[in-house]
């Protein structure tokens, strides 16, 4: 069978597997739903795609559903779009920034001993950001002591994702002044339920609280936990922040493809079909929508003929963050005072519900998770388009880095 024609196979597969599987009732059980409803729907819904293969596409020849071309993975990630299926905002950071650091950076041992637990279901946070470090990461304050065979942590995180909820945490920790910020850096496996770890939700301005503060008080981590030498944390962490730009843009701006109608159905209920000024907006907006998919796809292409080039994913970053901006904004603008009804968050929903107020807001984490818009124009500035660097060493122009 030629590459395209089992390509199409698989497009054929997935989606007769999500049309019989995906619970089109799912987006109105999770509309202020209590946290167990929200905890069943993910585990459930995780469970099913780790047993049909297609959790884990990206993940090595040998492991279930792993070994799949970049292209087939865009085909998985487009219908599971196409289908409006229930994101994996639970095990995201167990699936890709975990595993994919385990699997470049981590020992046999390590990759034996965590990889399988993923599969099974645990749940992991990312524990970079500091209250004064996040664009400058490298500026992190957080220590690890090392005493005999563990470490010693003291100190605190924030905004990490899910952390309320995680069994570990991927703990970028300081072992040593070093010369430069980065040199003294030390990547750990943290145990969630290890002895001094206190873990405070942070309430945001949807109602939801997505993401947690982490402190740690003199808590112990096995060296064995650590994932490549000491003080060599900097690197592995790349690691880690490259797997979040992946193909996650691709699936995203598909969604948000899938999602026009919502601006449709705002114009119909608020009787605006004809309105000149929203059409214009709304003919804008589709060719924004496209532009940001046809970006994804480029960047894929790149990636799969080993073309990429520094700045290309902070292109295809920035072009999604502001185009979905663009969405909400429109999509509340159109509803009008209905839109200014806060109806309620939808835990682990997708970026665009309908539910206009909490849209809009949610918009802006694409502006600064992962590196914000400024960082990504930077990185673009500096390594894309050879422009002189900032005046003082930033050091990382961190998370998007
Ligand atoms: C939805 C969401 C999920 C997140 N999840 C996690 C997670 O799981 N784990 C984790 O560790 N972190 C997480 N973060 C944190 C995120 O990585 C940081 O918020 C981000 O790196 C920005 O850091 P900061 O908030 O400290 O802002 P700062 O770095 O203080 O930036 C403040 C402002 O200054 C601008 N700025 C900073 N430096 C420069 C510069 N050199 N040039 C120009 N402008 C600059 C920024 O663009 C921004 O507008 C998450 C954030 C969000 C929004």
């Amino acid at each position: 069978m030629s590459a395209a024609s089992s390509q199409e196979a698989l497009r054929r597969e997935v989606r007769d597997w999500l049309s019989q599987n995906v619970d089109a009732g799912w987006r109105a059980a999770m509309t202020d739903s209590e946290q167990e409803a929200f905890f069943a729907l993910q585990k459930e819904w995780f469970s099913e795609l780790v047993k049909a293969g297609y959790a884990t596409p990206h993940w090595p020849e040998g492991w279930p559903g792993g070994g799949r071309s970049l292209a087939e993975q865009k085909i998985i990630y487009e219908e599971v779009a196409r289908a409006d299926a229930p994101r994996l905002i639970l095990y995201f950071v167990a699936l890709y920034h975990a595993a994919c650091t385990l699997f470049e950076c981590g020992s046999a041992e390590q990759q034996s001993r965590y990889l399988p637990a993923i599969l099974e279901g645990e749940i992991w946070c990312q524990g970079f950001s500091e209250p004064n470090a996040g664009s400058d990461l490298a500026s992190l304050k957080t220590r690890a002591v090392r005493q005999g065979d563990h470490y010693v942590i003291t100190g605190q995180k924030t905004w990490s994702t899910m952390a309320q909820y995680a069994d570990r945490c991927l703990l970028l920790a300081r072992t040593d002044k070093g010369e430069r910020p980065q040199a003294g850096l030390t990547y750990l496996l943290l145990d969630m339920r290890a002895r001094g770890v206190t873990v405070r939700p942070i309430s945001q301005i949807t109602g939801d609280d997505e993401f947690a503060e982490i402190f740690f008080d003199e808590v112990e981590v096995p060296v064995e936990d650590r994932i490549g030498e000491e003080g060599a944390g900097w690197a592995v962490a790349q690691t880690t922040l490259a797997s979040e730009r992946g193909l996650t843009l691709v699936e995203l701006s598909q969604r948000m493809r899938y999602a026009l109608p919502l601006i449709v159905d705002a114009m119909r209920r608020s009787d605006r079909l004809d309105d000149a000024a929203i059409r214009r907006d709304f003919g804008r907006l589709i060719t924004h929508v496209d532009a940001a998919c046809a970006l994804a796809d480029r960047y894929l292409l790149k990636r799969i003929s080993g073309d990429e080039a520094p700045g290309d994913a902070s292109i295809v970053k920035l072009y999604y963050a502001r185009t979905l901006r663009e969405f909400t904004a429109l999509g509340k603008r159109i509803a009008g005072l209905d839109g200014q009804y806060h109806r309620g968050f939808m835990r682990g929903a997708t970026q665009e519900t309908g539910n206009w107020t909490v849209d809009f807001m949610n918009s802006y984490n694409w502006s600064i998770a992962g590196g914000s818009d400024e960082i990504q124009r930077n990185i673009i500035a500096e390594r894309m388009l050879g422009m002189p660097r900032e005046p003082r060493d930033w050091t990382l122009k961190g998370q998007g880095a």
